[in-house]
């Protein structure tokens, strides 16, 4: 079955351009120098919809993109960055008239029910409109589930003291904030087809890949597109990508893939 991903954001925790900054890249008119913050949103040949996490831009991106849908909700993790549009969920609630259900590990959901008390233990007295109706179900850090119909494989990624959760679907991977890779997510990963992959900047980091250990990753796994993510105010869009070996691609908001997902059959 044929599948779409749709990059919703593809910018560092700050999001690009980074308030107050005046850096050429900041002040840029080259839309692909826009970053909001990272985020994606698959849409299955069912038309179901599924997207991966719900940052503080969330609204925006659903507006920009036209996003009807959203059945439910993978978090790679609990950093504001990527959880902090979860209100905004409830949209959905009140157009599809459906509750959403939310993916995430045992330690990422914590983070998020830590952050939204008044959405995952509402306190009636203390209630104004209708909070966001979700349900949520616990992913292993290493393992699969059926998602709509479609196996998604969930592999753990080294993100300072955070585990993250990445994930491959046929031909598709998806590895954001990281810094390096796990053995386990090595082996998902391998030959994959599309990968969307932290590369931050040129310059190290502790927490994420620099685009020189994002450049390496790709190669180890023979990956055969892979699209740069998470990326900051020091990267031009136009220079850096001309910079980059074949194969190797910066993210843009806004970008589009069709991926398969090798389950043909159903
Ligand atoms: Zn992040
Ligand atoms: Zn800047
Ligand atoms: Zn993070």
């Amino acid at each position: 079955m044929l599948h779409e991903f749709l990059l919703l954001g593809c910018g560092t925790s700050t999001g690009v351009p980074l308030a107050g900054c005046v850096c050429a890249v900041c002040q840029s008119n080259n839309p692909r120098n826009f970053r909001n913050r990272t985020s994606g949103l698959i849409t299955f040949a069912s038309g179901d919809s599924f997207l991966i996490d719900a940052g503080p831009d969330l609204r925006h991106q659903c507006l920009t993109h036209k996003v009807r849908r959203v059945d439910s909700v993978l978090y790679t993790h609990a950093h504001a960055d990527h959880i902090l549009g979860t209100d905004d969920l409830r949209a959905f609630n009140f157009t599809l008239k459906n509750r959403i259900t939310c993916y995430g590990t045992t330690e990422t959901l914590q983070g998020i029910r830590s952050a939204f008390p008044y959405i995952f233990a509402p306190n009636e007295k203390y209630l104004g409109g209708l909070v966001a109706q979700l349900d949520v179900v616990e992913v292993p850090p290493l393992g699969e589930m059926s998602v709509h119909g479609v196996l998604v494989k969930y592999f753990p990624l080294p993100h300072g003291n955070v585990t993250v959760t990445g994930f491959r679907i046929g031909e598709l991977g998806y590895a954001t904030d990281c810094k390096g890779i796990s053995p386990e997510a090595r082996e998902v990963l391998q030959g994959v087809k599309i990968l969307f992959l932290d590369g931050l900047r040129w310059e190290a980091h502790n927490t994420h890949n620099s685009i020189h250990e994002a450049i390496e990753i790709a190669r180890s796994l023979g990956a055969e597109t892979t699209y740069l993510i998470h990326t900051t105010h020091t990267i031009e869009y136009d220079e850096v990508s001309r910079k980059l070996p074949p194969g190797v691609k910066l993210g843009y908001d806004g970008l589009r893939v069709r991926f398969e997902d090798y389950s043909a059959t159903r």
